[in-house]
C-alpha cells in the first residue's frame, strides 16, 4: 500500500524501481561496417557439379568390364586387338563388334597374375603396349577434395561463430563497432536537458570548425563524460552532437567487452581509435562506460583481467590522442562514482556534463517531441500530463506515449484520448493492472481504510501535495492500492515542515487501520520504512533535530577512492548513535500522535471515503476535497 508521494528526495522507492527497470536502448544493428564477402553454400554446389562433370568425361567412353577368364578365351579365339596393359588392368578393343558410333567396342579387365600372358599374346600375334596408369586423378579424388571440403567447412564454421557470438574475430574487430556517417539526430530531437545541450554546443562548434579553434590555440576538451540516471537521453544526446556537427559517430558499448575472450577487448579499442583517427573530425562514443571502467583492483577475487586490459588500452589510446586532430571522445554512465579515477584525469574524460531528470517544462517538451506522430484528441493536455509525472525521465515519457497509443488502438479509437494517458501513466507508475487478482472482503476493507487514511492526512496537512487519485485496484506485485499525489510544482528543496507533513502522510494508512480495526496489518511495512528513512535523514543529514543540532552524521559516500565492501566507519560514538535512534523514534512518534489526532477528528469522512472507495474502487482527489469541505473540517495544524 504505497503512498505515491512524489519528488521525495530521500530513498524514493519508485526511483529505485525505475532505475532497476531502466531500459538502455542499444544502438541499432543496421549501421555496421561492411563485413567481408561471406561464404555460401554455392561453393559446394559448384564443386559438386564440377566433380560430376569430370566423372562423366572420364568414363564417357562406354567400356565393358569382362572377367579375366573371358579375356583369355577371347585371346584364344583371336577376338581382341590393340591391347593396353597397365599395372592393374588390361584394356583393348573387341574385334568384329561395333558400337552405335560405328567404332570397335572397347573392353577392360582386371589384371591377374598371369606370367604366360605375353607368351599367349605373341602366339596369337595380338598387338599390345604397356601403359603407366596415372595416379593423378584418383589421388585428387581421394585426397585433395576431402581436404578442400574440410577446409571449406572449417571456414564456414568460423564465419558462423564470429558473426553469431562476436568472439572469434581476433584480428578484425569491425563487427561490434558502430559507425554512422550521418546520425540523423539533431538537438531538436532532444528536449528537457537544455543545460547539457548548452555545454555540448562548444563541442559541436569545435567539430564543425576545428580550424577556428586551432588558430587560437585554445584547449578543447578531449573527452566529455555524460552523467545521469538511465533513460535521461545520454545516448541520444551524444548522437545528436554528431548529427549537429555533421561528423561520423563511432560508438561502442562498455558492456560488450565484459564477456569477451582475453585480448579481444584491447584489440577492439585499438581498432576503434585507429578507424576513428582516419575519419577525423569525428566522435568516439563509449556507452555504459561503467561496465568497462570500474575502478581497477576493486575485485576481491583477483580482478577481471580482461576488463582491466581493455581499460588500460583505453587509457593508453586516450593519452595518445591529439585533440587537434578533431577527434572527441564522449562517454556515458549512470554510475560515475564507481569509475576508475584514472579515466577522469585531465586529458581524458576531463569534462563532465550532467544529464538530469527533466523538470515540468522539459517533460512537456519531451512529450511534444514523442507525440509528433501520434494523433491526440483535443482533450489531451500535455502540460497536465507533464505535471503528473514528476521524476520521469525521457525514456519513461516516450514509453507513456507509446502505451497510450497502443491502448487507444486496442480500443479501436480514432485518436488517443486523455483516458488512455491516464491508464498508461498508471501502468508505468505502478506496474500493470492486475484485474484478475481478488482480495477477500476483509482485506479489501483494510485496504480501503488504509488508503483513505493516507489521502485524508494528505489533504489535511498544509504542505503535502494535493491528492490526485485514490485507488484500491491492485497493481503489480506489492502494492494493494495507492494514493497518488500531484505536486503543484517541481521542488528542489524541502523544508522541515514539508518533511514532517510527508512523514504524517506516510503514517496515515497505518493509523487509519489502528483506529478502525484496533489491530494492524502488514500492509504498512513499506510506508513505515520510508517514514523512518525520512526521520533518520532529518536527524543525521539535514540537522533538523533540536537536540542533536546542526551536525551532519552521515556523509555522502565516495567509493571512488575506496574498494566496495568497505563502508566508511561511523564518525560518531555509540552514545551518539543511541541518541540518534532516540531522536528518530521521537520524530516518528510525534508524527504518529499528530496523525491520530487528525484522523480522529475526521473519522466520519474516513468512514465515508472508505465506503465510497469500496464501491467505486477509485476516487478522484476532487471528490475527497468536497467531502472534507462539506464536513466543515479545515486544515490541521
Ligand atoms: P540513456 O542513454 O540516458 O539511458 P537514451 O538516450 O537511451 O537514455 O534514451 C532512451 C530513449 O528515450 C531515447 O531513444 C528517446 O526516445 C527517449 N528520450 C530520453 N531522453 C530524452 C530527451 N531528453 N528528449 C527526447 N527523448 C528522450
Ligand atoms: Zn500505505
Ligand atoms: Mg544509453
Amino acid at each position: 500500500m504505497a503512498s505515491n508521494a512524489n519528488q521525495d528526495p530521500i530513498g524514493n522507492l519508485k526511483d529505485k524501481l525505475r532505475s532497476l527497470l531502466g531500459r538502455q536502448d542499444s544502438p541499432k544493428q543496421k549501421d555496421r561496417l561492411p563485413s567481408k564477402a561471406h561464404f555460401s553454400l554455392w561453393y559446394f554446389v559448384f564443386i559438386m557439379l564440377f566433380l560430376s562433370y569430370l566423372q562423366q568425361f572420364y568414363f564417357s567412353a562406354k567400356v565393358e568390364t569382362i572377367p579375366y577368364s573371358q579375356f583369355k578365351q577371347y585371346i584364344a579365339q583371336d577376338a581382341v586387338n590393340q591391347l593396353t596393359i597397365g599395372p592393374e588392368s588390361i584394356s583393348g578393343t573387341l574385334k568384329g563388334k561395333k558400337n552405335s558410333a560405328g567404332k570397335a567396342e572397347r573392353f577392360t579387365t582386371v589384371r591377374v597374375n598371369d606370367p604366360d600372358l605375353v607368351k599367349d599374346l605373341d602366339d596369337h600375334k595380338i598387338g599390345y603396349s604397356g601403359h603407366y596408369e596415372s595416379k593423378f586423378l584418383s589421388s585428387l579424388l581421394s585426397w585433395i577434395i576431402p581436404l578442400l571440403i574440410f577446409f571449406l567447412i572449417w571456414r564456414f564454421a568460423m564465419k558462423k561463430m564470429s558473426t553469431g557470438m562476436g568472439v572469434m574475430s581476433f584480428s578484425k574487430s569491425n563487427a561490434k563497432i558502430f559507425a554512422e556517417s550521418d546520425t540523423k539526430v539533431s538537438f531538436a530531437d532532444v528536449a528537457g536537458i537544455d543545460e547539457a545541450k548548452e555545454e555540448l554546443q562548444e563541442v559541436v562548434e569545435f567539430l564543425s570548425t576545428p580550424e577556428k579553434f586551432q588558430k587560437l590555440g585554445g584547449r578543447i576538451p578531449k573527452g566529455v563524460l555524460l552523467v545521469g540516471p538511465p533513460g535521461t537521453g545520454k545516448t541520444l544526446l551524444a548522437r545528436a552532437v554528431a548529427g549537429e556537427a555533421k561528423v561520423p559517430f563511432y560508438s561502442i558499448s562498455g558492456s560488450e567487452f565484459v564477456e569477451m575472450f582475453v585480448g579481444v577487448g584491447a584489440a577492439r579499442v585499438r581498432d576503434l581509435f585507429s578507424q576513428a583517427a582516419a575519419q577525423a573530425p569525428c566522435i568516439i562514443f563509449i556507452d555504459e562506460l561503467d561496465a568497462l571502467g570500474k575502478a581497477r583492483g576493486m575485485n576481491i577475487m583477483g580482478g577481471h583481467d580482461e576488463r582491466e586490459q581493455t581499460l588500460n588500452q583505453l587509457l593508453v589510446e586516450m593519452d595518445g590522442f591529439e585533440t587537434n586532430k578533431g577527434v572527441i571522445i564522449m562517454a556515458a554512465t549512470n554510475r560515475p562514482e564507481i569509475l576508475d579515477p584514472a579515466l577522469l584525469r585531465p586529458g581524458r574524460l576531463d569534462r563532465q556534463v550532467l544529464v538530469d531528470r527533466p523538470d515540468i517544462n522539459g517533460r512537456e517538451a519531451i512529450l511534444e517531441i514523442h507525440s509528433k506522430n501520434v494523433r491526440l484528441s483535443p482533450d489531451v493536455d500535455l502540460r497536465q500530463i507533464a505535471g503528473r509525472t514528476p521524476g520521469f525521465v525521457g525514456a519513461d515519457l516516450a514509453n507513456i506515449i507509446n502505451e497510450a497509443a497502443l491502448l487507444a488502438a486496442r480500443n479501436n479509437k480514432e485518436m488517443v484520448e486523455l483516458s488512455d494517458f491516464d491508464e498508461a501513466i498508471d501502468r508505468v507508475v505502478a506496474g500493470l493492472q492486475k484485474k484478475s487478482r481478488v482480495m477477500n472482503a476483509h482485506e479489501k476493507k483494510i485496504v480501503t481504510f488504509h488508503e483513505s487514511g493516507h489521502a485524508i492526512v494528505a489533504e489535511s496537512v498544509e504542505y503535502a501535495d494535493p491528492v490526485h487519485k485514490i485507488s484500491i485496484i491492485p497493481r503489480g506485485i506489492a502494492a494493494l492500492g495507492y494514493t497518488q499525489q500531484q505536486p503543484t510544482e517541481d521542488r528542489y528543496l524541502m523544508t522541515r515542515s514539508q518533511l514532517l507533513d510527508r512523514l504524517a502522510v506516510l503514517l496515515g494508512g497505518r493509523v487509519a487501520e489502528e483506529l478502525v480495526f484496533e489491530e494492524i496489518s502488514t500492509g504498512a511495512q513499506n510506508d513505515l520504512q520510508r517514514a523512518s528513512d525520512i526521520a533518520r535523514s532529518m536527524v543525521t543529514e539535514y540537522g533538523m533535530s533540536d537536540r542533536l543540532g546542526l551536525v551532519s552524521y552521515e556523509r555522502q559516500r565516495q567509493p571512488m577512492f575506496m574498494p566496495t565492501g568497505f563502508s566508511p566507519a561511523a564518525n560518531y560514538s555509540e552514545a551518539k548513535a543511541a541518541q540518534i535512534d532516540e531522536e528518530v523514534e521521537r520524530f516518528v512518534e510525534e508524527a504518529h500522535q499528530r496523525v491520530r489526532k487528525i484522523l480522529t477528528e475526521r473519522r466520519s469522512v474516513l468512514d465515508d471515503l472508505a465506503h465510497l472507495l469500496s464501491e467505486k474502487e477509485s476516487v478522484q482527489g476532487e471528490e475527497l476535497r468536497k467531502m472534507l469541505a462539506s464536513a466543515k473540517i479545515g486544515m490541521a495544524n
